[in-house]
């Protein structure tokens, strides 16, 4: 059995990957408990001076794996260039930041001394999908890496030679062998894996159904997961915000990657008079946008990743037509392409309202009030992101304390940083990655009482 890259694009195929076999992975796992052995004894010192090479790696190479990314899932040249600088930073700022956040906390009680302390657990188990296919991948791998865990990668089939390159990265770093491994298998091996004693951590990014399968296997195994799912992200925009402003970061969040983002902005509701205004704004930065070929510097919007995603999203868009939203502009589907479109009067019982929308569809659902607002964001089984617009601060901040999301960003656009935790509540998953709280999530936290 292969798993094919094509360039989404022109749907061609670029390359090959054969899949491993049971005794292949079998060896993987065996090299993970090896490697976990010493691995977990190294100083920080050490850990820091190798994950700094990865990040130099990456800078020195950053066209050679943009254009592998643009070539695997057709993302435009510059995002891809984005996304292997914003891995190189987060390898820094764990590279920097790791031994302080996992340093010993005192715990005063009644003994003589105690104090909580945090020790590595093993392999962590990482499932991954091909929106972010480096990204994904370095927000999971730099933290727990760093923590004295090792890696195993299962990536998406269609971005294997994304899933190789970044191996091949922690070995060129002079990290041991089996610190970081990726796993070229179908999902009928995860479960094996998952019971393998070696493995103590599952981390899935991805759809609710996976998700909601790996979990339970996980479970099954008693063993911690941490899972980041899709989202249906609203952007709440009040009477008074800056209608141009709000439009402009609204239409980039959505867009953006070909809209194929978990904390894409999905649900743009307006309240009142803000109606009109912003519609007709949103419209205008559509207008600009040009999908076409990836590595084209003019093309803002390159193809979905896969021809299946693409019809899936025609299907959602046809159908919340058909239930009475209005087209304004966009939905023209060939391939993998679909050009930006605007969708107004979207309402519930439409898949535009009700369902994760992962492509290029803008929907504005109107709220008379922002009460009404506030309802219509949280009546999603999703909570990943939201945002808030409006002048009146003191308001928005009461407003973004309503809403049920893992995060809430006011009068900017919603996006994963290093320094604060990422993930969701309700059907988006739970755990958190990144920051302080990210590293903490497959340690052992270790109670020592001196009695
Ligand atoms: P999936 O969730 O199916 O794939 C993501 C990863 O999970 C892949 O590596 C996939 O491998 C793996 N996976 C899926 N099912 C299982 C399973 N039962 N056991 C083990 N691993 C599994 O996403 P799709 O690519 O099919 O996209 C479908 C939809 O999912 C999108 O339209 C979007 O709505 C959502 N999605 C959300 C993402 C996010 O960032 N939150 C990212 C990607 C998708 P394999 O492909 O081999 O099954």
């Amino acid at each position: 059995m292969v798993f094919k890259s094509i360039f989404p694009y022109t749907l061609e195929t670029i390359a090959a990957y054969e899949v491993m076999s049971k005794a292949t992975v079998e060896q993987y796992l065996n090299n993970s408990a090896k490697a976990f052995k010493h691995w977990r004894r190294t100083t920080f010192a050490q850990r820091s001076a190798l994950m700094e090479r990865v990040a130099d790696i990456l800078i020195a190479r950053r066209d050679e794996y943009a254009a592998l990314i643009t070539n695997e899932m057709g993302k435009v040249l510059k995002e891809s260039k984005a996304e292997v600088e914003k891995c190189a930073a987060c390898c820094r700022y764990y590279a920097a930041n790791a031994e302080a956040f996992l340093k010993d906390i005192p715990q005063p009680s009644d003994a003589a001394n105690s104090y909580v302390t945090f020790e590595p657990t093993g392999a962590i188990l990482a499932i991954m999908p091909w929106n972010f296919p480096f990204w994904q991948v370095f927000r999971f791998a730099a933290p727990y890496i760093m923590a004295g865990n090792v890696a195993l990668l299962k990536h998406a089939p269609n971005v294997c030679g994304t899933a190789l390159a970044i191996e091949r990265i922690f070995t060129e770093a002079g990290f041991p062998e089996g610190v970081f491994q990726t796993l070229i298998i179908d999902t009928d091996v995860v479960e094996d894996i998952i019971n393998h004693d070696i493995v103590q951590g599952i981390t899935l990014t991805g759809s609710e159904l996976a998700g909601s399968s790996v979990g339970a296997l996980a479970g099954k195994a008693i063993k911690k997961s941490v899972l980041e799912l899709g989202g249906s992200d609203a952007v709440i925009v009040l009477e008074d915000a800056d209608m141009q402003k709000a439009a402009q970061v609204a239409t980039m969040s959505r867009m953006q990657n070909a809209g194929q983002s978990c904390i894409a902005a999905k649900r743009f509701i307006t309240v009142g008079k803000a109606g009109d205004a912003f519609a007709h704004a949103v419209q205008q930065e559509i207008s600009q946008l040009k999908q076409g070929d990836p590595f084209n510097a003019a093309t803002t919007t390159g193809p979905m990743a896969r021809a299946d995603l693409a019809a899936k999203l025609d299907q959602q868009f046809r159908t919340s037509i058909t239930k009475g939203a209005h087209l304004v502009t966009g939905g023209h589907v060939s391939g993998c392409n679909f050009t930006p479109a605007l969708l107004t009067n979207v309402q519930e019982g439409m898949p535009a309202f009700d369902e994760e929308i992962f492509g290029p569809v803008a929907s504005i659902i109107q709220a008379s009030t922002e009460a009404q607002a506030i309802q219509l964001a949280n009546d999603s089984r999703y909570g990943l992101a939201a945002a808030v617009w409006s002048a009146d601060i003191q308001k928005a901040e009461a407003l973004a304390k309503e809403v049920e999301a893992g995060a809430v960003f006011i009068n900017a656009l919603v996006k994963s940083d290093t320094r604060y935790p990422f993930g969701g509540i309700k059907k988006s998953g739970y755990g958190r990655e990144l920051s302080y709280f990210g590293i903490h999530e497959f340690m052992n936290i270790k109670t020592i009482y001196i009695g």
